[in-house]
């Protein structure tokens, strides 16, 4: 037996007699699929799984329908600031959280059907090898250079505070917790010394300026490279090609590679050996050790380098908008430095999906854990209601009625039903068993569904997957409008040869509508494998539209796909729940207010500060209703105040006290109070 060495299928011709036989027929592409690393410091949200996770998924079990050559690589990322950050808050060390973390998240992972064929860690021993490699490799080609960089330490502490271990007001947009490598709010790279007003996230501490000798990666002299490179990617989502631009314009600025720090990887390089080298820089080089791990378990160690340093390769980095800079920018820019490996092919990065108005950010601890969503909620209604809602161009808003409503009205009554009604029909009617054929039936069904296969197709080539659901869900309207208009419950009476041709028609048409909606919802996908009594087999993209199941073939057992759903009584955490007793509620003191003056705050879309008098008092409050309010519509109105809260300050302006307002999804509307009453009343 003799193997095609480009593309490895078995040649079944007589072979000419040289060794090195070529294959007539193209070679395949390959790709490298990766989702974002998640930080192994906190459960995966569902934020997480709209950004990198689930699209990313749908898109290789479309590639692997289409029998395509993909892999699909993520695993945790282990060292940083975050994680020993966590370490410190939850009182353990830094590799039980990463054990603890790890594992969590490779479960809800699987729960939630994301089919990767490695999820691997940077905490492995291979990527320590890979990335020590990669960084001496830079190192000795002479790209990186010494610079006496002046860090940010705490003398109460006795440590540099690096990246998340500092938190300040951002430079750039008045953010007041961004953090020392990042603005979560702006996105801004940061580094420590631009924050203003820094502390420490551990003690508090103010920090002072100390020397410290860092290795610089020169990443302003691949500016123009990265510019040229960038212009040629015409097929990139527009938002993606403005953050770049946008940096560009700004100007790059060279990045220091080393951290004075404890949990990392070693700097490889003896006059460094007491540093680690910077998170961001090591967790990309991840996805190759990952890629080397998974081969070395399939016993092919050395396969990883058909796809990492073979040119064609398409290798596509799906991950959300703030991870942007580091795959677009940082990595390409390593990787033209290093030399030996593929530049991405792609970024469909998508946008926030947010929860009642705010980022589903782990760091913050705001949003939905898929842990315990999963107990909620059968996994491809999560994945189909998220699917349907994705973040593709903008932030999106995710709400539980939402989810409910498309099982019910949407999953269930289209897909759900029609698979139900030809089961049921089949099984009193036929027995159970496919029915033959009739040269009566209408068969131009089946090309609609082939064009609909490969308009959908076109979708996912183009990484458009809420428009790639819609016109599957419209195949599924298709089949359902094939079965009314032919109206077997009538033809069963009068022409039951017609009626089996129908009911034949139909049953095809499940199988192909479980291809077509495997990469969106692959578990209701295997139910209706075993509905219609058949293996993996008969699932490729080749087959939608054909006419896969015999005459004669006997069903399996009918499944109710999607039970109707009622909106929990609540899927956050119990203490949001908990009671309270009157006295508890009677420290809340509520008073009605006037709003004498409100204005737009700098540089926010969301904020007002508004100048209020309730009694002899006047106050100022900064709220977050300008998305719903123009100043105009506020004046003069009198509203209902929180007014013994604490001051805070919200975008370095003072806010004593808060507004009340009723918020529904992505309406809001103040509380005000009905009649003529005054300002300064109690309210209770
Ligand atoms: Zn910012």
């Amino acid at each position: 037996m003799i193997n095609c060495i480009s593309c490895r299928n078995v040649l079944t011709f007589n072979p000419p007699s040289e060794i090195n036989i070529l294959h007539s027929m193209k070679t395949k592409q390959k790709y490298i699929v990766t989702s974002a690393l998640t930080y192994a410091n906190g459960y995966t949200h569902l934020g997480h799984i709209a950004g990198s996770l689930l699209p990313a998924d749908i898109y290789v079990r479309y590639r692997r329908l289409n029998g395509d050559d993909i892999i699909y690589v993520c695993g945790s990322d282990e060292y940083g600031t975050a994680i020993e950050m966590s370490a410190i808050k939850e009182g353990v060390s830094p590799t039980e959280i990463i054990n603890k973390y790890h594992e969590a998240n490779k479960k809800s992972y699987a729960d939630l059907g994301i089919s990767f064929d490695i999820y691997s860690r940077t905490s492995n021993p291979s990527h320590t090898e890979t990335a020590r490699e990669f960084f001496k490799v830079l190192y000795d080609k002479g790209i990186l250079y010494e610079k006496t960089d002046q860090q940010l330490f705490s003398e109460k502490e006795n440590r540099f505070l690096a990246d998340r271990f500092i938190e300040g007001t951002c430079p750039v947009c008045g953010y007041e917790e961004a953090r020392g490598d990042q603005c979560e709010n702006c996105g801004s790279s940061l580094s420590p010394l631009q924050l203003i007003n820094p502390k420490s996230k551990i003690s508090g501490d103010t920090p002072v300026i100390k020397d410290s000798k860092q290795l610089y990666f020169p990443l302003s002299k691949y500016q123009d490279d990265l510019n040229q490179w960038l212009s040629a990617k015409k097929n990139w989502k527009p938002n993606v090609i403005n953050y770049c631009k946008g940096w560009f314009k700004t100007g790059l600025q060279d990045r220091a590679v080393t951290r004075d720090l404890d949990w990392g990887i070693k700097v490889p390089i003896d006059k460094y050996k007491d540093k680690v080298i910077y998170v961001w820089i090591e967790a990309p080089v991840g996805y190759i050790s990952a890629t080397k791990d998974l081969f070395t378990e399939r016993g092919e160690p050395d396969k990883w380098k058909e796809y990492w340093q073979q040119p064609d390769t398409k290798l596509i980095h799906f991950l959300g908008k703030d991870n942007v800079i580091f795959h677009a920018i940082i990595f390409p820019a390593m990787l033209m430095a290093h030399g030996d490996y593929v530049l991405v092919d792609n970024i469909p990065a998508n946008e926030f999906l947010n929860m009642g108005g705010e980022k589903f950010s782990k760091s913050k601890g705001i949003g939905s854990v898929v842990k315990d969503v999963l107990k909620v909620y059968e996994p491809d209604i999560i994945r189909y209601a998220i699917a349907s809602n994705m973040p593709e161009n903008k932030d999106t808003e995710f709400n539980w009625e939402d989810v409910v409503n498309k099982n019910n009205n949407e999953l269930a009554a289209i897909l759900g039903n029609f698979v139900n009604r030809v089961v049921v029909f089949t099984k009193s009617k036929f027995d159970n068993v496919v029915p033959a054929k009739h040269h009566e039936t209408q068969n131009e069904i089946f090309d609609e569904i082939k064009k609909a296969a490969d308009l959908i197709s076109s979708h996912f080539e183009k990484f458009r997957f809420k428009d790639a659901l819609t016109e599957t869900m419209n195949c599924a309207r298709m089949a359902n409008k094939y079965f009314n208009d032919n109206e077997p419950w009538n033809l069963i009476k009068n022409n039951q040869d017609k009626c089996a041709g129908v009911l034949n028609n139909c049953i095809q048409i499940i199988h192909s509508l479980g291809i077509l909606f495997s990469p969106f919802i692959p578990f209701t996908s295997d139910k209706i494998l075993n509905v219609l009594n058949k293996d993996m087999s008969v699932f490729t993209w080749d087959k939608i539209g054909e006419e896969v199941l015999k005459s004669g073939h006997r069903l399996g057992e009918n499944h109710i796909l999607f039970p109707q759903l009622e909106l929990p009584k609540q899927t956050e955490s119990a203490e949001q729940n908990q009671l309270i007793t009157i006295d508890e509620f009677s420290k809340v003191k509520l008073k009605t207010a006037k709003v004498l003056s409100c204005e737009a705050v700098p540089k926010s879309k969301k904020l007002y500060k508004l100048k209020l008098k309730s009694g002899n008092i006047e106050k100022q409050i900064v709220s977050g209703i300008a998305e719903h309010y123009s100043p105009e519509d506020l004046i003069g109105k009198i509203v209902v105040i929180v007014d013994n809260l604490k001051s805070a300050k919200l975008m370095g302006i003072e806010s004593q006290g808060m507004l009340l307002a009723a918020k529904n999804g992505s309406s809001l509307k103040i509380i005000t109070v009905d009649g003529g009453m005054t300002d300064g009343a109690n309210v209770s």
